[in-house]
């Protein structure tokens, strides 16, 4: 059979890589389009992953910022929280986003095409139509044609098989949602996403349990920047279990019931009101037809490539969340312009030496490159620059002078290879090392660029200085 439309190049899946794809290929001249299940462009990460996150985040640290104030003078009353209204906040930047997404992509003539797609063979996709917020299949089929293919599906939240289906057990989408203030939260797993909800609810007024199975919260950056954060956030929880695993839960009128085994294991079952499982997130490889098409999909779901960004079939590639870690939303955006320019003819590959990572709590954490402990894992000589910010002047004047800026040097070259930022707006400051990194800049190089004072961003130029040997003349 023929097919109901034909293209130079379609992309499964609407997210930051999928998007950032089409529009590329776009704008390189290919016939493109895309195929997405949500009523909206944005994937994950504009409908319910980094966006509505640090919608809630920022109100969350307006909040604290205010009780902070107090040394200052400055009293605030408790603050009302009007859940609704926050809510429709939220809902309101992520429509503002996913609008703006639907205007370029009309703008480029890229073809969105609702439904669930699936491979029929190397060069047909079957399209599914959804409809609704709950995407429900209509029933409806058509099948489309490409040269081209960019599988862009990205990947889902990890469900702990052991957990009831209740609606008081959530995944971060579901706590996204904030349907309800509990008075009680447990969180499973204590990384970014889980941390990030916890701040989110234990400023709206939840009391948080975290059980991680490691050893530590938080695992990418070194453990210097943890113990801060841990500190400062010492007051949203009433217990962190680490080295310790959720076993069991009950259900019950009065509460879920938690049964917990490990180091740090109450001996008690626990009551709580909600439950958020951020225990890791699974690529969705497995769940498109990839088979039919010829494409090696990995054990775990993840779909291998090359620097190319193509799949084991030469005019099939993947990006994003499904080809591997770290799922972050500017990787995939900038797998999704390789992936573009490859197949448009170009010559391109991913050869990114550095993906920051960061944690949009309070204070943020943001690391990119080698640390520490990576660094001392591989045998690697490395010098280290730190620079706490109680002897920086904006950081004192912000009340956050128990920050700090960290940079690593390979010993021999001098070249910063790493950087670590544990304080506000971290995650914005963490460019600028990411760039020196990219550029092969050594502590010279940064030391003697002239960072406006006073910032907190000049951190990174008085950490270089500290590494160059010379002491920093403005506080
Ligand atoms: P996705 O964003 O997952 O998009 C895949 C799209 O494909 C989805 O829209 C899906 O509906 C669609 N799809 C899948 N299969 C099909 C199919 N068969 N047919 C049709 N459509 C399909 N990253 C950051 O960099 N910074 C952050 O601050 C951040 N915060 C996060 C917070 C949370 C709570 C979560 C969950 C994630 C966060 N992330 C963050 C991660 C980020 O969201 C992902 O890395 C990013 O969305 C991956 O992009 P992607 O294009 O690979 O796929």
């Amino acid at each position: 059979g023929g097919a109901d439309a034909e293209y130079d190049m379609i992309v499964l899946g609407a997210g930051p890589g999928g998007y950032s794809a089409a529009f590329r290929a776009a704008d390189l001249g290919l016939k493109t389009a895309i195929i997405e299940r949500y009523s909206t462009l944005g994937g994950v990460c504009l409908n319910v992953g980094c966006i509505p996150s640090k919608a809630l985040l920022h109100v969350a640290a307006v909040i604290e910022e205010a009780e902070h104030v107090d040394k200052a003078g400055i009293v605030f009353a408790k603050p009302s929280v009007d859940v609704d209204a926050l809510r429709k906040h939220k809902d309101g930047v992520i429509g503002k986003l996913t609008g703006g997404l639907s205007g370029m992509a009309k703008a480029r003539k890229v073809d969105i095409l609702r439904g669930y797609g699936s491979f029929l063979d190397p060069n047909h996709l079957e399209i599914e139509e959804t409809t609704g917020a709950s995407q429900d299949k209509t029933g409806t089929k058509k099948v489309v044609k490409f040269r081209n293919c960019i599988i862009a599906a990205g990947s889902a939240a990890v469900h702990l098989p052991f957990l009831p289906r209740d609606p008081r057990i959530v995944d971060s989408t579901g706590a996204l949602e904030l349907r309800q203030v509990p008075g009680k939260m447990l969180v499973i797993g204590g990384g970014i996403i889980g941390l990030e909800m916890a701040t989110v609810y234990s400023t709206l007024g939840a009391r948080i349990d975290v059980v991680e199975m490691l050893d530590r919260l938080m695992q990418g950056p070194d453990a210097d920047a943890v113990k801060v954060w841990e500190k400062q956030n010492a007051h949203r929880f009433d217990n962190i279990m680490l080295k310790t695993k959720t076993v069991a839960v009950e259900a019950k009128e009065d509460g879920l019931w938690v049964k917990f085994e490990g180091e740090k294991a109450p001996a008690e079952p626990v009551r709580y009101d909600m439950i958020l499982q951020s225990a890791g997130r699974s690529p969705n490889g497995n769940k498109i037809g990839a088979e039919k098409a010829g494409v090696i999909v990995g054990e775990r779901g993840f779909i291998p490539v090359d620097a190319q960004m193509r799949t084991n079939v030469p005019h099939i590639f993947a990006i994003g969340d499904i080809v591997g870690q770290p799922m972050l939303a500017h990787k995939a955006v900038h797998e999704g312009h390789v992936a573009a320019e490859v197949a448009a003819g170009h010559k391109a590959a991913f050869d990114a030496t550095v993906i920051p990572g960061v944690a949009y709590t309070h204070p943020e954490v943001a690391w990119v490159g080698y640390t520490e402990a990576q660094a001392k894992a591989e045998g690697k000589k490395v010098d280290t620059a730190k620079f706490p910010w109680a002897a920086s002047g904006r950081a004192i004047a912000n009340g956050a002078d128990y920050g700090f800026t960290k940079l690593i040097f390979d010993a021999e070259t001098h070249r910063v290879i790493g950087g670590t930022i544990v304080g506000p707006s971290a995650g914005d400051m963490i460019g600028e090392v990411c760039l020196a990194i990219e550029m092969g800049a050594d502590a010279t190089d940064i030391g003697k660029t002239i960072h406006p004072h006073p910032t907190l961003g000049e951190t990174v130029g008085m950490a270089a200085e500290v590494a160059h040997g010379s002491c920093t003349d403005l506080p």
